[in-house]
């Protein structure tokens, strides 16, 4: 397919505004205009549509099909928030709007910091944080604070994470400016106890979890664990990232967990990943509430909604505003949909991730056999030692079957990771026929294991070579990619 610039032909025009009479030529002064117009594609209107159209099409996206992408929690964004998120009073709203015009946007805002306090089970709650990562890092700001305020930020360096932990957590933790301190798994995919009270001391600041794991499975010590981090003054922080699992049924804050993020853009949808902004919301207990983030969203005596910013011991902005506001609208237009039966939300996640794991679990290797949460994780580990077929091969094989591919080679704690989140908005026929797919590719690496390794077979563009996209990545088009070293 030819880029736009290629079907660029001098004078062409999408279109041309006629100029009303008696205008006056605009008043750039010399020094700032440039001797060459820009280089921008001529096409008329349809040639657009039609490049765009023709590019959107060769997309995939949840919008056309099944998006199994385990940890990313690739939900239906339903289409009434995009209707909401367009009202006028939300979508022409300036962000400078004095507070008594903005009433219904504050009262939104309010409404939601609200439901996510009743969801974690915590006591307050910031909005600002634009996705989940950065949630993880306003967080550990937080546990600075706290500690500092207590006098014990020089005594208190670490920061304990599982080795099936994000990667944004031990990269929050680098950033915010904490030691990590690596704590294993054990055999039932639980956090090993034995190995994390040998690590747990008067130097610690926060255990980091996320609980169910990315492994998709709750850990059943949680409680224990909550003993000996408050046993020796520490916090409790959770990655909430994948909240889909939990909704209703149980609360990071009654688990005694002190910060919890959740990523807005993952269980409340939100177009994302490269599709939308996200929104990474943080829950806290009143004992960090001075610390976090100004403007506060508050609601007054009077019945009016302000932004409160007299808050001395707070870390201050991490964003811009009060947050990413159209996210706001979108996870509050989904949460009301469900109402009180959010929990419903949680129970078909769940439940579809264990349906899809029942039908998968003896073709593909199950480190962990137990009961799943949201997701879980199988192992491509015999397919490649008996027919050298990859977890990378059966993902790019899924793709000929009209299926994203899950997450590979995450946790890094499982050899050949195939990491699958169905989410709860996909019917059985769909569940059944990414199985199917499933099943006929691990027989398909018996017949004829070259069908996995050439594939992609029938998309736009075939198997490309991973390394050296990554290594030298030529994303400017005229640009001569040098050689990979
Ligand atoms: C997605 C995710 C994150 C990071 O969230 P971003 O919004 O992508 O920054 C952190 N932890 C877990 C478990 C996640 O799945």
């Amino acid at each position: 397919m030819k880029l736009i610039y290629e079907k660029s032909q001098a004078g062409r025009r999408a279109s041309v505004i006629p100029r009303p009479e008696g205008l006056p030529a605009a008043d750039v002064p010399e020094e700032l205009r440039r001797a060459e117009p820009p280089r921008l594609p001529e096409v008329p209107e349809f040639e657009l549509v039609r490049h765009f159209t023709e590019l959107s099409t060769r997309n995939f996206g949840i919008d056309n099909g099944f998006y199994p992408l385990g940890s990313c929690t690739m939900k239906y964004n339903p289409r009434v928030n995009e209707r909401l998120v367009m009202l006028p009073g939300f979508a022409q709203l300036h962000p400078h709007q004095e507070e008594d015009g903005a009433q219904g946007a504050l009262e939104l805002e309010w409404r939601l910091q609200e439901i996510l306090m009743e969801v974690t089970g915590l006591d307050a709650v910031s909005l600002q944080p634009a996705a989940g990562s950065q949630g993880e890092l306003t967080g550990l700001m937080l546990v600075r604070a706290y500690f500092e305020d207590q006098g014990e930020s020089e005594q208190r360096r670490k920061v304990v994470i599982p080795d099936t932990a994000h990667g944004t957590n031990p990269a929050s933790v680098t950033m915010a400016g904490y030691e990590l301190t690596p704590v294993r798994t054990d055999a039932r995919g639980n956090i090993d106890v034995e190995d994390l009270r040998g690590k747990v001391d008067e130097h610690t600041a926060a255990l980091m979890l996320t609980n169910p794991s990315t492994l998709g499975l709750f850990d059943e010590n949680i409680e224990e664990i909550k003993e000996i981090f408050h046993g020796a003054g520490a916090l409790m922080y959770y990655d909430g990232a994948n909240l889909n699992a939990v909704c209703g049924i149980s609360r990071p804050g009654d688990m005694g967990f002190d910060i919890v993020h959740i990523n807005l853009h993952k269980t409340f949808s939100q177009p994302h990943g490269g599709g939308g902004p996200g929104g990474g919301p943080i829950a806290v207990r009143k004992i960090l509430e001075p610390y976090l983030p100004v403007p506060a969203v508050v609601h007054k005596e009077d019945g009016t909604f302000a932004l409160d910013y007299a808050r001395p011991k707070s870390i201050g902005k991490v964003r811009g505003f009060t947050g990413p506001f159209g996210v706001f609208v979108r996870s509050y237009a989904y949460i009301r949909m469900y109402g009180p039966l959010l929990r419903e939300m949680s129970e078909t996640a769940v439940l579809n991730a264990n349906y899809v794991l029942a039908r998968l679990k003896d073709a593909y290797d199950l480190p962990f056999d137990r009961l799943c949460m949201h997701e879980f994780v199988l192992s491509a580990r015999s397919l490649k030692r008996d027919h050298g077929a990859t977890a990378l091969d059966v993902a790019k094989r899924l793709m000929d079957y009209g299926f994203h591919p899950p997450t590979v080679y995450f946790p890094l704690i499982v050899p050949e990771a195939l990491m699958i989140e169905p989410t709860e908005t996909e019917t059985k026929e769909t569940l059944d026929a990414f199985c199917d797919a499933m099943l006929a590719i691990a027989q398909e690496a018996a017949d004829d294991v070259t069908l996995l390794k050439e594939a992609p077979h029938d998309r736009p563009v075939r198997r490309l070579d991973e390394v050296r996209a990554a290594k030298n990545p030529v994303v400017k088009y005229g640009f001569e990619p040098a050689p990979v070293a």
